[in-house]
């Protein structure tokens, strides 16, 4: 996300903002420079309506047409008159291009020296059309100065030009200053000579700036000087001027201050947000997922969770408490039905005793476990005396009632710790005695015999008593043998068989 962030900015930046900028700077450098020009401009204009004043005057004219030296020279080549005007020489020529009279610098040269020491070539097309005056920039010696020619005609400004004044004016940095006034400081004359190659090819031509019309200005300036080159009529750069170069898009870094910011408060955001998220979401979610997941994995639908606010997880959370408790009661319900049912299905409906698929199942059980090898194991087994006598006699229901009745008589009779009776079927139960020999083992059976006898329920048709009398055989296992189920059964069941044939209502052990 921060690189997009930063790919972004940087995208725009590169291709809008800072374009924007440069062409805004561009603009703004042309301006400036501009300025400069109109400021020459018009100091140049101001002189050349000096030319064209003096020019256009009969009196020159006729001082032209006769050759008047001493009355130009008076007119003219005045000290204060060069003070007043701020110009620094007259140049009168013929109509031939012979310079008739000239002071320049107020020095004593001859009419000679000056026209060869000024490059004067150019002038005279410039001032082609009559009453035309124009400024070339030339140089005289080594100086760099204005040339402002203008045709000299009669007054009224009919008829041929009969030559050309021209008035001189030294280039240098006191010019320069004269002139901009309202430029404070920061412009600077530069003679040819102390130019760079690089300024003078990133220099704008004075001529260019003047041109009406400049719509598109162009400017691929990277020194921090704006220069105005100055070239003579033959296109040769004669010197310039520079001004200091206002703030431009190259001193603007795509990579700034700006973006690096943005790209630490979009991290520190983000930051916050992933932390406001993960406290407010993906913790709690993560939670609630675990806990699911517990539940499922340990089957255990007693957890919950603990939601402490009121947002849509909470509410989940609270609603998943509910499904968890939901879920935990049924499976209470389900398991105290499976209890129920696994009761059932090991219980006697008639006695209440446990039944013989269970005395199989707890026999097996207890043949497993070595507390069982390790000790003494017991077995009973009853059976009532001429029971089918008694029932013949007193019917199914008072025989349903006998056995309920000698079912809770051995009930009584047994420590529940240690021992388990069980109706094996019909009219037979038998009773397993854990940590019991023989011999208490035969004990027990007595007392369970003597107990039901002395129930006193009359058996009428009994050959051997007026009561229900039972008839029990003993077998036991000693401690450190292994326990063999049907071994066990078979000798108990042989003892009982031998307690029957000795008269029943007795006790005999295997
Ligand atoms: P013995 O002394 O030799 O055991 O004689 P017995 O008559 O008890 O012998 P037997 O085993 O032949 O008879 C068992 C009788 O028990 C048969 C049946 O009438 C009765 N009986 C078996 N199961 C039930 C029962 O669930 N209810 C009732 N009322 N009688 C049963
Ligand atoms: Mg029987
Ligand atoms: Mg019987």
């Amino acid at each position: 996300m921060i690189t997009t962030f930063v790919a972004v900015q940087l995208c725009i930046r590169a291709f809008v903002t800072y374009p924007q900028l440069k062409a805004l700077s561009e603009k703004h450098d042309f301006y400036e420079l501009q300025r400069v020009a109109s400021e020459v401009e018009q100091e140049l204009s101001a002189l050349e309506n000096l030319v064209y004043d003096n020019a256009v005057w009969d009196t020159t004219y006729n001082a032209i047409t006769t050759k008047d030296i001493d009355w130009l020279a008076k007119t003219y080549f005045i000290p204060a008159s060069y003070t007043t005007l701020g110009i620094d020489g007259w140049l009168f020529f013929d109509k031939q291009n012979n310079v008739v009279a000239a002071e320049v610098f107020q020095t004593t040269l001859t009419l000679d020296e000056i026209s060869q020491a000024v490059t004067t070539s150019g002038i005279f097309d410039a001032v082609e059309q009559p009453s035309t005056v124009h400024t070339v920039f030339s140089m005289f010696r080594d100086t760099p100065v204005a040339l402002i020619a203008s045709k000299i005609l009669p007054s009224d400004e009919q008829g041929d030009s009969n030559g050309t004044a021209v008035v001189l004016q030294r280039i240098d940095q006191s010019f320069i200053e004269k002139i901009t006034p309202n430029i404070t400081g920061d412009i600077t004359f530069h003679a040819i000579d102390s130019l760079t190659p690089q300024a003078i090819s990133q220099s704008t031509s004075f001529d260019a700036l003047n041109l009406d019309g400049v719509s598109t200005p162009t400017s691929s300036a990277t020194l921090p000087r704006l220069y105005v080159r100055f070239e003579s009529q033959q296109g040769q750069t004669l010197f310039a001027i520079s001004i200091a170069r206002p703030k431009g898009p190259d001193k603007h870094v795509i990579v700034d201050g700006s973006l690096l910011g943005g790209a630490l408060v979009s991290v520190l955001s983000l930051i916050v947000f992933y932390g406001f998220i993960n406290r407010k979401l993906i913790n709690p979610v993560y939670e609630l997922l675990s806990l699911v997941q517990r539940a499922q994995d340990e089957q255990d639908f007693s957890l919950r969770c603990k939601p402490d606010g009121d947002n849509e997880v909470h509410q989940l959370g609270t609603r998943l408490n509910n499904l968890l408790s939901l879920i935990e009661k049924q499976q209470n319900a389900v398991y105290e039905k499976n209890q129920i049912l696994e009761g059932l299905s090991r219980t006697d409906a008639l006695t209440g005793l446990s039944n013989r698929r269970y005395f199989d199942e707890w026999l097996a059980t207890l043949a497993d476990s070595s507390s069982t090898t390790n000790n003494a194991l017991s077995l009973l087994v009853i059976d009532i005396d001429y029971f089918k006598l008694f029932n013949d006699y007193y019917g199914h229901a008072k025989g349903d009632e006998a056995l309920k009745l000698v079912a809770s008589s051995i009930k009584q009779s047994l420590h529940e710790a240690t021992d388990h009776a069980f109706r094996f079927g019909g009219e037979e139960f038998t009773v397993i005695l854990q940590n019991t020999n023989l011999k208490d083992a035969k004990t027990v059976a007595e007392n369970i015999r003597k107990h039901v006898e002395n129930i006193n329920y009359a058996h009428d048709k009994s050959p051997i008593s007026d009561y229900i009398t039972i008839s029990v055989g003993v077998a036991a296992k000693a401690p450190g043998e292994q326990l063999n189920e049907s071994e066990l059964f078979a000798d108990a069941d042989r003892a009982l068989y031998q307690a029957k044939a000795k008269g029943r209502n007795t006790v005999c052990s295997a």
